[in-house]
């Protein structure tokens, strides 16, 4: 099998015949006909086993590396004093909850206690500007938000008032004195504190929902998948045959709980598997990552190919100063992970990377170089047990699953794993859109080699992928167009070493307005502000026109073929004909 390389001290690879979803939900909780609450399976079902007196989060504040440990049974009754917090204000199950937070305690507190209680919770990225923020809250309509005094007064406070369908704010970290505390707002610590740490978790529906999570597309808002208590199943269960999780094992996910690999990996798995979860509330900082995975002995390190390729600008050295020793498994996911950065990790670290695929409507991982698997660099891997994938392609007859290995295609998904989206809120047509009969279309292109390997290719749609984050291009322009001078604007991803992808603007000015320098710095600092630096453009650049379709939509293919030296494709619904 060339290009593969052999297995570490693994688990053994599970038999995918004798898997079944149904025997995966017999080995959690059944709270009375066939209910089931996320968050019990999280907090409630270790209290009586060996678990709850683990630690459950291993915090490590902003500016320090000392941890604070916090255990099972503490965070189970934080999270029980948050449900009976909700209740005390009268908010309802199946009200919706939003987080916009740092990594701190409170912030896993507030997310299972709002699951306990029965809502539905949605985590926003703390590093997102205020427009992402204010349209997802137009979109979500939640009545409650949990945040900290400072997110809210520089990314909340200024457009709150257009929102009326937000009841409660709850500030979480630390509160100014009561006198200097923003209106309207809640200190929901001291809140917490008063109320009872005794909770009975709500049996739910399997199909109730619980998270609603955004995702970018080419068009229109942002989407919110919706996904449901029984999507726990696929976590528990990928937590161990993609990630080897195991009992009293310390864990970190690097993702923020603001993207779905953060609450799937970086919360729920990792808490239903018995684990210690570090949380590290600073951002990157390659030493202070691998102070982390030593002094913290980490087993399992779940991360992503952008703080890789980070790491291995540092050099080898930085990582062979440090013990890493205590390592079993290292993991990816969220962009392609190119073939060095495998072999980095097993030379550097002395273990490879195991890649796996997913996305924010499939809820978990569902193709992974699994820890019983020979890893093929530069593969995403196979499916994982329960999941059924296949390669297809629009046909005369309607979608045709291409059986042959080596053709590219769409890759597909049979529906049925319980971690599937159940909906976009309120956009049902574009929700049955991605599938077709049996089939959820993930808008991948991928191919699959003859020993049933993965190999992802591209994106079906214009959606960019920068430093692992989703970034509808739409999003990006329409913040654009907000400057008096935009004419139009069109938005493109363009290659870089280390994040995949920038976001690069292009841009037609109004008459009377000249495009130079100062217009294109402020057009740089009017995006920041408002996207915030994860979304906005790194670089703008202004032009006579841009290439439209006959039906007036902007063809950001063809910028980008343009851009980026490439085959310009089929031009024939261009305006103006191909000599554009
Ligand atoms: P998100 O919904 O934000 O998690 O983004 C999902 C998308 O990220 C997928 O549809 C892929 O385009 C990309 N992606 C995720 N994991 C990988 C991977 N291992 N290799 C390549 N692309 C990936």
């Amino acid at each position: 099998m060339s290009g593969s390389t052999a297995p570490s001290r693994k688990r053994q690879d599970p038999d995918p015949q004798a898997f079944s979803w149904a025997e995966a939900r017999a080995r959690l909780s059944d709270l009375g006909e066939g209910r089931i609450n996320l968050a019990f399976e999280a907090l409630d079902r270790h209290m009586d086993g060996p678990a709850a007196e683990r630690t459950a989060l291993r915090f490590l504040a902003r500016d320090s590396l000392e941890a604070r440990d916090i255990s099972y049974r503490a965070l189970n009754e934080r999270a029980n004093r948050f449900a009976n917090v909700l209740d005390e204000l009268g908010i309802r199950p199946g009200e919706r909850v939003y987080g916009l937070s740092q990594r701190i305690p409170d912030l896993y507190a507030a997310f299972f206690g709002a699951i306990k209680h029965g809502c539905v919770f949605t985590p926003l990225f703390p590093a997102f500007g205020p427009e992402p923020i204010r349209q997802r809250v137009e979109i979500g309509e939640p009545t409650v938000l949990v945040t900290t005094e400072r997110l809210y007064r520089r990314k909340v406070a200024e457009w709150i008032t257009q929102t009326p369908c937000l009841r409660e704010v709850l500030l979480i970290g630390d509160v100014s004195d009561v006198d200097e505390a923003p209106e309207n707002t809640r200190d929901a610590g001291a809140l917490m504190d008063r109320a009872s740490s005794q909770y009975s978790t709500r049996p739910m529906a399997p199909d109730a929902p619980v998270l609603l999570h955004f995702t970018s597309g080419t068009t229109g808002t942002p989407k919110g998948a919706l996904h449901v208590h029984e999507a726990v199943i696929t976590h528990h269960v990928t937590g161990q045959y993609a990630l080897d999780l195991r009992p009293g094992d310390v864990y970190w996910c690097t993702a923020d709980p603001g993207w779905v690999t953060g609450t799937s990996y970086g919360m729920i798995a990792p808490l239903t598997n018995g684990t210690t979860l570090v949380v590290d509330e600073a951002e990157f900082d390659a030493e202070r990552w691998y102070r982390i995975l030593q002094d913290q002995a980490v087993k399992v390190w779940y991360t992503a190919p952008t703080a890789i390729r980070m790491l291995m600008r540092q050099g080898p050295e930085l990582a062979r100063a440090h013990d890493l020793s205590t390592l079993r498994f290292l993991a990816s996911v969220g962009e392609p992970l190119n073939p060095e950065a495998v072999h980095w990790g097993r030379e550097v670290i002395g273990l490879p990377f195991h890649d796996n695929w997913w996305q924010t409507e499939t809820g978990g991982i569902m193709i992974a170089n699994r820890p019983g698997l020979p890893i093929r660099p530069g593969s995403m891997g196979k499916p994982i047990p329960g999941i059924e994938a296949a390669i297809a392609r629009q046909g005369e007859s309607g979608l045709q699953i291409l059986h042959e290995p080596d053709q590219t295609g769409e890759l597909v998904l049979k529906q049925g794993w319980p971690s599937m989206f159940r909906g976009y809120l309120n956009q049902e047509e574009r929700y049955l859109k991605c599938f077709d009969g049996e089939w959820y279309l993930t808008g991948d292109l991928a191919r699959r080699d003859a020993d049933g390997y993965y190999w992802f290719i591209g994106r079906t749609d214009d959606v960019i992928k920068s430093a692992g984050h989703l970034i509808g291009p739409f999003e990006v322009e329409s913040a654009l167009l907000e400057h008096p001078a935009v004419a139009e604007a069109g938005v493109i991803g363009v290659p870089d070493e280390v994040a995949g992808e920038t976001v690069k603007a292009f841009v037609t000015l109004k008459p009377g307005h000249a495009p130079d320098k100062a217009l294109q710095k402020e057009l740089l600092g009017l995006a920041r502000q408002r996207l915030g630096p994860a979304v906005a453009p790194r670089q703008i650049e202004f032009r006579d026109q841009l290439p439209r379709t006959r039906s007036g939509k902007i063809m950001r293919r063809l910028l980008r073929a343009r851009e980026l030296g490439l085959p310009e494709g089929d031009l024939s619904t261009l305006e103006g004909g191909s000599n554009d």
